[in-house]
């Protein structure tokens, strides 16, 4: 540490070495002091007359920082401080006077500081362009709301941002889909992976709307947060209702000349017995069970229809019966192939199989398929469905003999509107392919022109039940 006795009037009385190597003179130069040198003792001269003010009894050193231009042309940054050494009557003599090199740190900071208005510059201009992004976006730290920029303010119907800040997912995440919520933080706290999301949201203003989105980790004000980028896609997921519901009408309408034929016979054999029942003296048991049990039978035709027409809005998985399903769906298609000279055989283990899923949709998954089939098949034939369960999956194939498929056609299959059909709708294995991925299974396509085509749906079994739903 350089240090030095300077004079009442500012002239260096004594130094050490250590101050001639800060300074950059020697001892005899420092006497008679070059222009730099004269301006640092003026500096402290002048700070200190303004400091004796202070009680002249104060023998606490002053500190003062001054800028030096050192004679190599570098500028230091020194910190002086200096104390007033009293004589016995307590007048000042000289000042005592130590001198720190505070350059380095001096850098440093000013570094530091350009740094930190660089990742402020940085910030601001980030978060502008998040204000001006079209879609949506939303900062949120440990679930709460840092931020949203306007679009993300609309979506959910707030005036201000007054209303959104501090407002947790939970709020707007629907009740419903919690468990996507904590699926995904578990999800992230393990391998750090965020991902899309899809959500159903709850608006301010109540309505509801599904988003769909990315979320990614970021550091926001200088902590670990979350940005999320949405799409509103309610618009999109009401389409696909509404293109649900006109291909199930659709079927339901293409299905009425079946279904017609199909309840034709069972009222041709009730108006029979009905006819012998007036004829006969008394009441016959046989004639009146039979009567019924065809009566049940357009009971079952005509109700199947009419659910396979209603949207279906509750959606809730229960175990189903995988080989009474498909025994019903036959029951329901058999009119229509009749009609085209058409035999539906089913090839089933005689065991029960039991999955986990929602049968209507299920039910449409075959009834489409067998459409399907039966429509390539325009001169009669066979069309197969085999059964076959392995390990934990069941494997279901409907095999026609029907037109085949080209390369292309195979690669268009589940494209919306893709048909080759006048008066198809391109939609039905589009919709097919849904239901089986949302019930964890999969579809795969053979398919020889002019011979045939097999579809294999495959799908997880689950333990007979406790409880049998059908
Ligand atoms: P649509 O039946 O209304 O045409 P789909 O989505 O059910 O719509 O089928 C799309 C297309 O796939 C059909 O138009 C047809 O070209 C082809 N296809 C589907 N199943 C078969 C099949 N079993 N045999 C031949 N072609 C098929
Ligand atoms: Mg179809």
């Amino acid at each position: 540490m350089g240090m030095a006795l300077i004079s009442l009037d500012g002239t260096f009385l004594k130094l050490n070495s250590a101050l001639c190597d800060l300074l950059g003179y020697d001892e005899t130069e420092l006497t008679t002091p070059s222009p730099t040198v004269r301006t640092l003792l003026d500096q402290i001269h002048k700070f200190n007359s303004l400091g004796s003010s202070l009680p002249s009894t104060s023998t606490d050193p002053q500190r003062l920082e001054v800028d030096y231009f050192h004679p190599t042309g570098r500028r230091l940054s020194l910190k002086v401080s200096i104390s007033i050494l009293l004589d016995d009557n307590g007048q000042p003599i000289y000042y005592f006077t130590q001198f720190e090199n505070k350059t380095l740190i001096r850098e440093m900071e000013t570094q530091l500081q350009v740094v930190n208005s660089h990742l402020l510059e940085k910030e601001s201009s980030f978060l502008q362009l998040l204000e001006e992004l079209p879609q949506p976006v939303l900062i949120t730290r440990g679930g709460i709301v840092l931020y949203a920029n306007s679009a993300g303010l609309q979506l959910i119907h707030a005036e201000s941002l007054d209303q959104v800040l501090g407002l947790s997912t939970m709020d707007i995440v629907d009740y419903s889909n919690y468990e996507i919520l904590s699926e995904r933080r578990k999800k992230f706290n393990t391998d750090r992976t965020t991902g899309s999301v899809c959500y159903l949201i709850n608006c301010l203003n109540n309505q509801q709307k599904y988003v769909d989105g990315i979320t990614l980790p970021i550091i926001y004000e200088g902590n670990e947060a979350f940005i999320g980028i949405f799409k509103d896609i309610s618009e999109q997921v009401l389409e696909d209702e509404r293109l649900i519901q006109s291909e199930k009408l659709s079927t339901a309408g293409q299905l009425a000349a079946g279904i017609a034929h199909e309840i034709r016979n069972p009222l041709t054999a009730i108006n029979g017995f009905m006819k012998l029942l007036r004829s006969s003296e008394r009441m016959n048991d046989k004639y009146i069970s039979i009567i019924e049990s065809e009566l049940k039978r357009i009971e079952f035709i005509v109700n199947e229809l009419l659910v396979l027409s209603k949207p279906q809005t509750t959606h809730i998985s229960k175990p189903v019966d995988l080989l009474s399903l498909l025994e019903q769906v036959t029951t329901l298609m058999n009119g229509q192939a009749a009609l085209k000279n058409l035999k539906i055989l089913p090839v089933c283990t005689d065991h029960s199989i039991w999955i986990n899923g929602e049968a209507y949709q299920l039910k449409q998954v075959f009834i489409n398929l067998l459409k399907n089939a039966m429509e390539a098949m325009n001169h009669g034939g066979n069309i197969y469905i085999h059964v076959q369960t392995y390990d934990r999956e069941a494997r279901i194939s409907v095999q026609d003999e029907g037109c085949g498929m080209t390369e292309e056609q195979i690669n268009a299959l589940g494209k919306p509107f893709y048909t080759t059909k006048e008066t198809g709708t391109g939609l039905g294995y589009m919709i097919t392919q849904n239901i089986i991925h949302n019930h964890g299974g999969a579809i795969s396509v053979e398919s020889i022109l002019e011979q045939g085509t097999t579809f294999t749906v495959s799908i997880p079994t689950i333990i007979t039940p406790e409880e049998p739903i059908m």
